[in-house]
């Protein structure tokens, strides 16, 4: 089968053929249709964080296609089925975090296209467990982006704690943000968008967002807070260091700020404010099988709608640069077959 593979952090990666993958007990094999590309598999492919890719490495988590072939024990999809492999490849299912409905943070949980192969691929095994699966009325493109940026910004979301009628910012309005706005309007939040691009800022607006702000021109947390006095929840999709602290700024009393980007590095933030405000910091790692079905559902229901830009396994590289200069809006699907 033809795939893309990272063999060297940092390199190109490599379209070679290579044995189409052995289905294992509990797992299912997909006909990969189409694949979206994250600025996760960026960082993959350069070994940008502490834990590092497995290499040789077929990269991609929102790969989604038809299930070809079934191995022993899989009772939860049949042939024909139309699936999507996420980041949450698999996990243990029964330590405490699995257990508590949390199998995102499990400590032995496996990663699709990061430390196990993933969608870049004509095909890719899956744990039948942990796929999501598409509702009929949307196609393979319009999911892809769903598997990561869809449930990841609608869990995100969940972490604020906000409710119908506050605000909420979004930092970052790129394959997670344009996602997070949409989410944030089916569940009833105001929101606020932030980016330093008036192109991305314009998709928001498209999406439904009812404040724009481009951090260039402002100091958008100090910004928001006196528009409106602050939001509830600010979740951090930008790649940037800066981003993080401007979105604290942002926050009303009480609120919560929800890390999702991964860019190098720590944030700092100021103690005395937090606990007096009783700011909510947390970490948020895409989302459970749950969310992932919710999210796909909202999608399905045509209420969220990926913006998604059509192209091929051999341009990936192509995709990657125009990725890490801010060229894409929305997402890039690469069409497998
Ligand atoms: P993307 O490249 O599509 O979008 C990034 C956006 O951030 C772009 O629109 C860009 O213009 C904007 N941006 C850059 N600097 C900014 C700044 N200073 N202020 C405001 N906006 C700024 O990337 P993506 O695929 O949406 O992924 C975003 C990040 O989220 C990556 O670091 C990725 O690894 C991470 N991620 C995390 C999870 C998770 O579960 N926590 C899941 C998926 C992706
Ligand atoms: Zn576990
Ligand atoms: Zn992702």
């Amino acid at each position: 089968m033809k795939a893309a593979v990272a063999k060297k952090y940092g390199d190109p990666l490599v379209i070679e053929m290579v044995n189409v993958p052995k289905v294992g007990v509990g797992q299912c094999l997909v006909k990969i249709k189409a694949s979206g590309v994250c600025h996760t598999d960026l960082h993959a492919v350069n070994g940008d964080w502490p834990i590092k890719s497995i290499l040789p490495l077929i990269p991609g988590h929102e790969g989604v296609g038809e299930v070809v072939e079934v191995g022993l024990g899989v009772s939860d999809v049949k042939v024909g089925d139309r699936v999507g492999i996420p980041w949450l490849f698999s996990s243990c299912g029964t330590c405490e975090f699995c257990q508590t409905g949390r199998e995102t943070i499990c400590e032995t949980a496996t990663y699709g296209g990061y430390s196990v192969n993933g969608g870049y691929a004509e095909y890719c095994v899956a744990d039948a467990k942990y796929v999501g699966k598409i509702p009929a009325s949307l196609s393979y493109e319009a999911a892809a982006p769903i598997m990561c940026a869809g449930v990841t910004t609608y869990k995100a979301l969940k972490q604020t704690k906000a409710s119908p009628g506050q605000w909420v910012a979004i930092y970052g309005i790129g394959g997670l943000g344009h996602l997070a706005v949409q989410y944030a309007k089916a569940m009833g939040f105001k929101v606020v968008a932030v980016d330093i691009d008036d192109k991305k800022l314009e998709l928001a607006q498209k999406y439904g967002a009812d404040m724009v702000v481009n951090s260039t021109k402002v100091e958008s947390g100090k910004f928001i807070k006196a528009q409106m006095g602050g939001v509830q929840g600010a979740i951090v999709t930008a790649v940037s260091k800066n981003s993080f602290r401007e979105a604290y700024d942002a926050i009303k009393n009480g609120g919560s700020l929800v890390a999702v980007a991964l860019p190098q590095g720590s944030i700092e933030l100021p103690i005395f404010e937090t606990v007096l405000k009783e700011i909510h910091i947390t970490g948020s790692l895409v989302g459970t099988r749950k969310d992932l079905q919710e999210a796909l559902d909202l999608a399905g229901q045509g209420k969220v709608k990926a913006e998604y830009v059509l192209d091929k396994l051999e341009n990936i590289n192509d995709i990657f640069n125009k990725m890490k200069s801010g060229e894409i809006i929305g997402r890039t699907v690469m069409q497998l077959t």
